[in-house]
């Protein structure tokens, strides 16, 4: 997770462009700003990277995912579909439209099962929101199909996932819009921010113009922009885009880390009798910034993650006591305890949620250990950290 690890010369010499120039907004103020455009020349980054037509810089991965949904009309009574393995975003992007979140089980690719999504459809579905956790993807092609014979949207959550591919293609660009965040413990950080690319020149201009007031930037007087559509701020500020240009330009490099780094630790688990890694869809590439596997028990599990955190393992987690990814411990949202009303459609939704059996994921998610991939570690660091890894699984096997 180089966001929270790498702040070198290059992301201060981007900073230091906008602390010379003082303009710290991403619009306006040409004479100012001496050609310096840290959010546009991250998104012509970001664009060039994952092999996209446009990118559209906001303030956090959670406004990214909550104006994704936006621009493609989902509100009031709408229901969009996204996996009980998940960041505590999908479901409060969802909520923020207005609409109502449906969350199904996940398979042993830690994501979204097809198989669940096709139960779940109803006549109010508008969306299906697959989320690529811990580094790699959902089955993209099942998911597709089923959005196309069911005229859905399909909007890819690609923030744990930046540089894995499927098919070739670049997470986050399969489907009607993918989402990036930027935060502290994500690959490429802005310190805060996040992204929503797509092929989709209506929704690039929506996107536009949602996160900066409805602002439709024809002018160069902000003063007197038209405002064609309601909008909120979700803006980013030139300096955490600043921080997000030089990281992106890395991300080749951080990439090629993390994969070396993965592969260390994946050879030393690989042939432990009872140990078996989480599935890849076929024609799938990890980012590999985690490497998750399963043991073949809750217990196991739960005695392993202990045992490494005795012998300073850190970086690994077991995702079913965890209040941050897992529905099994989101009571505030089976309850409802909401700062803002909650409409009709969202009480119900969320009363049927807490009486809704996820036994299928907590088998996965019970079973499945998650393990950071930290790109400054040694080749010696990372060699010692899989023998340990191996010796205690071994031992608990
Ligand atoms: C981090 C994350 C988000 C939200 O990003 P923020 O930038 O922290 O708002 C959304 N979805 C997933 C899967 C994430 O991991």
């Amino acid at each position: 997770m180089p966001g929270f690890e790498l702040f070198g010369e290059a992301e201060r010499l981007e900073v230091n462009d906008v602390l010379n120039n003082g303009v710290l907004m991403r619009y306006g103020f040409e004479s100012q700003r001496q050609g310096h455009w840290k959010a546009k020349a991250m998104e012509s980054e970001l664009c060039q990277q994952l092999g996209v037509d446009h990118a559209q810089l906001l303030s956090s991965g959670t406004a990214a995912v909550t104006s994704a949904l936006a621009v493609a009309g989902i509100g009031v009574g709408d229901e969009v579909i996204i996996p009980a393995f998940t960041f505590v975003a999908s479901f409060e992007a969802v909520l923020m439209t207005g609409a109502t979140p449906v969350l199904v089980d996940v398979d042993d690719t830690l994501t979204m099962s097809p198989r669940a999504v096709e139960l779940a459809i109803t006549s109010n579905t508008k969306a299906i929101m697959p989320v690529h956790m811990c580094g790699s993807m959902a089955d993209l092609d099942a998911l597709k199909s089923i959005c196309r014979s069911r005229s859905l949207l399909l909007i890819e959550d690609a923030c744990q996932a930046i540089g894995g591919l499927y098919k070739g293609q670049s997470l986050g660009t399969l489907g009607d819009m993918g989402c990036f965040s930027f935060d502290a413990v994500k690959t490429v950080t802005c310190g805060e921010g996040g992204a929503v690319v797509t092929n989709n020149l209506r929704f690039a201009e929506l996107l536009d113009q949602y996160s900066d007031h409805g602002h439709d930037h024809l002018g160069s007087n902000r003063g007197t922009d038209e405002h064609p559509i309601i909008g909120y701020n979700f803006r980013i500020s030139e300096l955490n885009a600043a921080v997000g240009l030089a990281q992106a330009r890395r991300l080749p490099e951080f990439l090629k880390l993390q994969k070396e780094h993965y592969a260390t630790l994946r050879s030393a688990l690989t042939g432990i009798p009872g140990l078996t890694f989480r599935r890849v869809p076929e024609g799938g590439v990890e980012s590999c910034a985690f490497l998750n596997f399963f043991l073949p028990s809750v217990e196991a599990a739960r005695l392993v993650i202990h045992l490494f955190s005795e012998q300073s393992i850190d970086d690994c987690f077991h995702y079913l006591d965890n209040n941050w990814h897992f529905i099994n411990k989101w009571d505030h949202l089976k309850n409802g305890h909401s700062a803002v009303g909650l409409n009709e459609f969202q009480i119900k939704g969320l009363a049927e949620l807490k009486a809704q059996n996820f036994s299928r994921s907590n088998q996965w998610i019970g079973r499945n250990i998650s393990c950071l991939i930290r790109i400054g570690w040694t080749k010696s660091e990372v060699e010692q950290r899989a023998a340990t890894m191996a010796s205690i699984i071994r031992k608990v096997l």
